[in-house]
């Protein structure tokens, strides 16, 4: 539908799943019993829920479907093969080993691969692959270029790796030390900013000189095609599946959780080319996810996931899905309301120090937005900033680099209304911002308090 105004979704609703609506009062009473914390509250008290991109999104009728099909023998079901089939379809790797998600196959990758003593560079870690490179007892660096940091920098591959960085990395710790080189595509934590073909090629060139294996942080790598199928100029028109293919063999192992770019509720992988490292990782899987056939998943999840690989890699799906989450972050920025710039593959970052000046960072600007956004529609987002980031393992608190609220969309679940919607809830909080104040914190854990720690708004 090039050339027309109207992103229309393309798809129509088969099955429809009821919004309970709320009233101001009742959200008022909910969120003071959550603590202020929106990850307590419950689901059906929420109206539109833009709490994560992952596992959240809508299924096909052929995916649903696949779930019928499923065959759920213990060792060899062909839903394994159909699964298997479907990732190497896109992925050329020799072995491909089913987890039940995305950090599960990291767990096993960095627990066969890094360990104390070893480095791992990234462009960015994803919180649970830092966690679980440092579990080993390695040091994870992230080598992300100047403008993936800076939220306003246009630029538009601004997950690209800095090679430069690399290549000192690498000249000075050698493959001794550093037993793989990552690329996340796109770069969940820098904003879901895409890593263009030509930087994976110079990652690749480099990392052949150092003879070090080179994986991805694949869990949205149609979305990061699609962004290079729009936007790198040498690839112009080039089909989105061949630009994964390209991706795919330009890397000796991945890691992946199909709660993205799979297109299920649940599911990953680990995939790689590496003989000795495979029958380790299966070791490990076996004593933790399960048999090498299904890693932790029923055989119907594998279905749903092949048949979810064959959808994403459309070019219908990936104009709608890039463009309709562009169309939220257009629209709040149209308000006035500063975002992180250019706008992302599966979210929209609100830039809530900004909002909100007269709050400083340790009264959690970014929870007073996301809780008024709350408060004012039932529109659930999640801060990530001070809160998530502020405090040290020593109980020592100081301000996260930025303050934000990610309003990542579901795949296929919302429709335009709902997204303008939560556009007039974001308009309804800036224009009463200069009322809003912090919160501080009464209750929390030692360590990732974002999930349970419980606030209260100053007066
Ligand atoms: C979600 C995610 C993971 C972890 O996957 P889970 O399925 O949530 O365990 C790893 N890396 C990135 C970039 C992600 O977005």
């Amino acid at each position: 539908m090039q050339g027309f105004r109207t992103i229309i979704e393309p798809f129509r609703i088969k099955s429809v799943e009821p919004l309970r609506l709320t009233t101001k009062e009742e959200r008022e009473e909910r969120l003071r019993a959550a603590g202020y914390n929106l990850f307590a509250l419950h689901s059906e008290d929420v109206m539109v829920d833009l709490l994560t991109d992952s596992g959240t999104g809508a299924m096909s009728a052929a995916q649903w479907a696949a779930l019928q099909r499923g065959d759920e023998s213990y060792a060899g079901s062909p839903s394994f093969y159909r699964f298997e089939a479907a990732v190497k379809e896109l992925f050329e790797l020799k072995h491909v080993i089913p987890t039940h998600q995305g950090r599960a196959a990291e767990k096993i990758l960095f627990g066969v691969a890094a360990g104390p003593g070893k480095i791992v560079p990234n462009n960015t870690h994803f919180d649970t692959t830092r966690a679980n490179v440092e579990a080993t007892g390695a040091k994870a660096v992230d080598l992300v270029i100047a403008e993936g940091k800076q939220p306003s920098a246009r630029h538009p591959f601004k997950g690209n790796m800095d090679l430069a960085r690399l290549e000192r990395v690498l000249s000075d710790e050698g493959r001794e030390r550093v037993p793989l080189v990552m690329v996340t595509v796109t770069n969940n934590s820098g904003g879901g900013q895409p890593v263009s073909l030509e930087n994976l090629r110079g990652v690749r060139e480099i990392c052949d000189r150092h003879d070090v294996p080179l994986f991805l942080d694949a869990c949205r790598f149609a979305e990061n095609a699609w962004f290079i199928h729009e936007r790198e100029p040498a690839e112009a028109g080039r089909p989105v599946k061949d630009i994964v293919r390209e991706m795919g063999r330009l890397v000796d192992g991945m890691t992946m959780s199909a709660k993205k770019d799979g297109l299920a509720n649940i599911g990953g992988w680990l995939a790689l080319d590496d003989d000795a490292w495979a029958e380790r990782a299966r070791n490990v899987l076996i004593l933790t996810e399960g048999f090498p056939t299904y890693g932790g998943l029923a055989g119907r999840d594998l279905d749903a996931i092949a048949q979810g690989l064959t959808e994403v890699v459309r070019h219908d799906y990936l104009r709608y899905r890039i463009r309709s989450t562009q169309y939220l972050g257009e629209a709040i920025a149209k308000l006035g309301v500063p975002i992180v710039e250019p706008v992302g593959g599966h979210a929209v970052y609100l830039d809530a120090r900004a909002m909100l000046p007269h709050v400083p960072p340790l009264a959690y600007p970014g929870q007073a937005i996301a809780t008024a956004l709350y408060l004012e529609g039932g529109v659930r987002g999640c801060e990530i900033g001070t809160v998530m980031f502020g405090l040290a393992p020593d109980g020592s608190e100081s301000p996260a680099a930025m303050d934000l609220v990610r309003l990542a969309i579901p795949r296929r679940t919302y429709t335009q209304s709902h997204i303008d919607f939560v556009v007039e809830v974001v308009e309804r909080v800036a224009a009463g911002a200069s009322e809003l104040r912090g919160l501080r914190i009464v209750e929390q854990p030692a360590a990732l308090r974002h999930f349970s720690a419980k606030f209260e708004p100053l007066s």
